[in-house]
């Protein structure tokens, strides 16, 4: 978690730096707090939550008379921690459930456009397991690009668990996904971790198929967690993904990749509201190590930098 905070204190600097400069003012003017609010939207927060925060904030440095720009400070960290919802359940589901009298693995699938960082995700998240002492199976349902399901592949063998795949290019996915939770099954393994192909220019394709792939993985298991992978580097465009997904996936949790490399991680709360379901990991790098769970307090200091 310290590292969490590191991180994201840097790559969130622009952000707090600019609110401390602002904060730090002894009156807040009409347009001080119209800076504070673009702070936000710039951040990603999105419209309707920023506008929220500052009226929020507003009215309570009126009421409670406060002053003191570090009072203010405190007040809109706690305002910030309200936002981003410390009362959500970010656990994610990966013990073995019961199907029929007997005990079957958790079933992941990861769901997400091609590129934010889906199949890394999973690799890290089958390292976070194994070093729990889980077992652990992937299953390599992006048929589309074999290259993909190498990759997922490398990451196996480099975490030492294996990977179900086809060999064939263009295979069909929900055979894969089907493979991969009979082997977990068989080899009563805790956790099979199912990455997919994210290719969204055809809405019914891809709810046909990602329909399809949830239909023969409940026939062995039923699903755990549907995780929706987002990168946060994309702003507005990862909020349609979320959109677009959200209808077709039932997910049940967010991934918010590559928050690494931007001031934006604001997009925590807009995703969320868009959702109604909270963001449960977070991706700060390339690396094996680079997946951390979520914590509000972390984020929100962070943020402040
Ligand atoms: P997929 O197509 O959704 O499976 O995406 P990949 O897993 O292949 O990732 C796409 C690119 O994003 C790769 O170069 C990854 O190394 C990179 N990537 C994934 N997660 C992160 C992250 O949290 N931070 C950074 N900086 N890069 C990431």
């Amino acid at each position: 978690l310290a590292r969490l905070r590191g991180r994201l204190a840097r790559s969130g600097s622009p952000f707090g730096a600019r609110l401390l400069q602002v904060l730090s003012r002894d009156h807040l003017s009409e347009d001080d707090w119209d800076e504070l609010e673009e702070t936000l939207l710039l951040a990603d927060v999105g419209a309707g939550p920023a506008g929220e925060l500052i009226d929020a904030l507003r009215t309570r440095v009126r009421v409670e008379g406060v002053k003191d720009p570090t009072a203010v400070r405190a007040m809109l960290r706690e305002e910030l921690v309200r936002l981003v919802d410390p009362t959500l359940d970010r656990t994610l589901a990966t013990t073995r459930t019961v199907r029929d009298d007997v005990e079957v693995p958790a079933v992941v699938l990861v769901v997400g456009v091609n590129g934010t960082g889906k199949t890394t995700t999973v690799g890290k998240l089958a390292r976070v397991l194994v070093a729990e002492e889980r077992s652990v199976v992937l299953g390599a349902a992006d048929t589309f690009r074999a290259a993909a399901a190498d990759q997922l592949q490398t990451w196996g063998s480099r975490v030492g668990v294996p990977t179900v795949r086809s060999d064939k290019d263009g295979a069909d996915p929900a055979a894969v996904a089907f493979d991969a939770v009979r082997r977990g099954r068989e080899d009563a393994v805790d956790v099979v971790l199912v990455d997919t192909a994210g290719r969204l220019q055809n809405k019914a394709g891809l709810m046909d198929e990602l329909g399809k792939i949830r239909r023969v993985i409940t026939k062995e298991a039923p699903l755990s967690e549907v995780l929706l992978v987002l990168d946060a580097t994309t702003g507005q465009n990862g909020l349609n993904q979320a959109r677009v997904f959200g209808e077709v996936a039932g997910v049940t949790g967010i991934v918010l990749t590559k928050l690494d490399g931007t001031a934006r991680g604001g997009i925590v709360v807009a995703v969320q509201r868009e959702l109604g379901v909270p963001v449960k990991l977070v991706g700060l790098g390339e690396g094996p190590d680079d997946l951390a769970p979520f914590d509000v307090e972390s984020f929100v200091d962070g943020l402040l930098g």
